[in-house]
């Protein structure tokens, strides 16, 4: 039988307000528990005949199925014309990622360095992530899922590392211009080795290094660890460097010498990440004035863990602009063949 191939392509119209209320819910770090009732909901309805989806929403009895509730069910009827799209645009309008003084610069990013998917601990497929940041415009993103040490995330061993590089051959060809580049976000670990052999990092596009564990570490360990590891000649981003947390619950940073882990940055050409999760806003604007007195580069990096969250590059170049940093030093404002030039060197 003939098939109308290009009809059939796109997504269910339940489908794609869904996908937009749970991109629109994790650009806004809304609670875990919302994200999940809705993905929780939109696998419920993957299940069913699409058609009898549209049926149930037009004769309002969506809420008659387990684990459908009335948010769920007002936006699937908005999505079929049976009902207010309300939800939907109160939430497009309430999420909005503010963008000020760093509009200019934003428009000069062409990817970003720091991002996770269901690899480890993000909560979509890389394909979802390279897509969405294809939608922003990047040329690039660098899949920087963690390493091993990080068992709660999922971390990559070896193994599922060289599994990963697969699938990123294979999406590069379909999705190409965009591309992923390898990546991981390795582990300091205490004594400021890496949480992963040498010679694979070196396999890698690019390679951030960030402290997970042991975050208050006596000051003199900590410089030593994090000088250690910026010297690493595989490590090109040092990540989210004091681990503070400003929202949810709170964190005080790490306390280490600054002078010498961004005199040792600037040395050995690792970029300090300006990482611009909400939560984090990491480093201090004190910290990251003083990296670029040492001449330090810098990378904007999401660090998103879904697909809404590569919005927040916007948080870091406002704060980038404020401080007066200049583009060149910003390492994603290059482009992918620059970038891979500058951490391959
Ligand atoms: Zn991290
Ligand atoms: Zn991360």
């Amino acid at each position: 039988m003939a098939q109308t191939a290009s009809a059939d392509s796109s997504p269910a119209p339940y489908r794609q307000a869904l996908d937009r209320v749970i991109y629109l819910l994790d650009r806004d770090l809304a609670p875990v528990q919302k994200v999940r009732a809705f993905l929780r909901g939109r696998t419920i309805l993957d299940g069913l005949d699409p058609g009898d989806v549209e049926r149930l929403a037009l004769a309002g009895r969506l809420s008659s199925l387990d684990g459908i509730g009335p948010s769920i069910d007002a936006v699937v009827r908005g999505a079929y014309g049976a009902g207010p799209t309300a939800y939907l645009d109160g939430l497009e309008a309430s999420t909005e990622v503010p963008l000020g003084p760093g509009a200019e610069l934003r428009a000069r990013l062409q990817g970003d360095c720091h991002s996770h998917s269901t690899w480890s601990d993000g909560g979509a497929e890389l394909r979802a992530m390279a897509e969405a940041a294809m939608a922003l415009g990047h040329e690039y993103l660098v899949a920087t899922d963690h390493s091993a040490r990080l068992t709660v995330a999922k971390g990559l061993s070896p193994e599922r590392l060289a599994d990963q590089l697969v699938e990123i051959e294979a999406l590069n060809e379909e999705l190409a211009p965009f591309r992923i580049l390898t990546g991981m976000e390795v582990d300091i670990l205490a004594d400021g080795t890496l949480d992963l052999p040498d010679e694979l990092l070196a396999r890698l596009d690019v390679v951030v290094a960030s402290v997970h564990y042991k975050i208050h570490q006596p000051e003199r360990e900590m410089t030593r660890r994090l000088v250690t590891a910026v010297a690493n000649p595989h490590v090109d981003i040092l990540g989210h460097c004091t681990n503070r947390k400003v929202l949810n619950k709170p964190r005080k940073p790490s306390t280490f010498d600054a002078d010498y882990v961004f005199a040792a940055c600037a040395r050995f050409d690792t970029a300090v990440e300006i990482n611009c999760r909400p939560e984090r806003q990491d480093p201090p604007d004190e910290l990251l004035a003083l990296a670029c007195e040492w001449d330090c580069r810098i990378s904007i990096d999401s660090d998103a863990h879904a697909p809404g969250q590569l919005e927040w590059v916007n948080y870091g170049c406002d704060r980038a602009a404020e401080l007066g940093i200049e583009p060149e030093r910003i390492i994603n404002t290059r482009t992918a063949d620059d970038l891979l030039a500058l951490c391959n060197r």
